[in-house]
């Protein structure tokens, strides 16, 4: 019995938690990520920094959405074209097709494929390189502000965490007037969570400095799923349980990265 208890209320959280996701507009939360003091958007160029295909849709829908459905252009610099498997090809296809989905332009999207950035635990990305290429990138496309993973990087991914490196480095460097924000990783518990992770996720960016970090809610979660399946490579069961259950299916949590 009381386990029947504990399923139904896991259910009605997790029902409740999906409900407070999908009703963001009418929600007296409303996230202010790139308004201006009076609420007002102002359109930006958004340079979404990833290490492999794929990363878009695990990671980053709810971010994706947010700025797509207000206007904002967004770029994405995918710095590998996930060739740990020998599938990079196949990948980078599957990248423009999910970002088709997404509603990022396909001519905005560039998957390199250098020797010293390739996909694969263990390799270690050079971030002054990386500094180095973000900086010529920003020379042929307008850049107001770079996204990209946190020093965890959300699954632990070295490749992930060394854009983090990548991106700080370009911040201390550059003399541009750039800004960037990194995706919060969270526990274990909380990342497969699901919509139920929303609340907390909430309270953390609240109690953050004004400004600091936005917290940004999936309004089409379903969209998360539908782009993640375009990469047919990578869509095996765990992957479709991950998208089902991970937190970062419904929220993101961005926080601004200091000069
Ligand atoms: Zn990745």
């Amino acid at each position: 019995m009381p386990w029947l208890v504990i399923i139904v209320s896991v259910f009605v959280l997790w029902v409740a938690s999906l409900c407070k996701v999908l009703n963001t507009y009418c929600s007296p939360f409303k996230a202010t990520f790139l308004s201006n003091a009076g609420g007002a958007l102002r359109r930006r160029d958004v340079l979404l920094l990833l290490a492999h295909p794929d990363d878009e849709s695990m990671f980053f829908t709810p971010t994706l959405n947010y700025l797509t459905s207000r206007g904002h252009n967004i770029h994405i610099l995918c710095m590998s074209t996930g060739n740990a498997d020998g599938m990079g090809n196949i990948r980078k296809q599957e990248l423009f097709q999910a970002s088709a989905v997404l509603k990022v332009p396909l001519h905005q999207i560039k998957i390199l494929d250098h020797p010293d950035f390739q996909d694969g635990f263990g390799k270690v990305w050079n971030y002054n390189l990386l500094a180095r290429i973000l900086e010529e990138e920003m020379q042929t496309i307008v850049v107001d502000l770079i996204i990209t993973f946190d020093d965890y990087g959300v699954s632990g991914h070295c490749n992930h965490r060394d854009l983090n490196q990548g991106v700080r480095k370009l911040l201390h460097d550059s003399s541009r007037d750039i800004e960037a924000w990194e995706l919060v990783s969270t526990n274990t518990l909380r990342k497969y969570s699901g919509p139920v992770d929303v609340w907390l996720s909430i309270l953390y960016a609240v109690h953050y400095p004004k400004g600091e970090m936005h917290c940004l809610l999936n309004e089409h979660p379903r969209k998360s799923y539908v782009a993640m399946a375009q990469h047919m490579s990578q869509w095996v069961w765990y992957r479709k349980l991950f998208v089902t259950f991970s937190s970062f299916t419904y929220v993101n949590t961005l926080r601004k990265i200091n000069k």
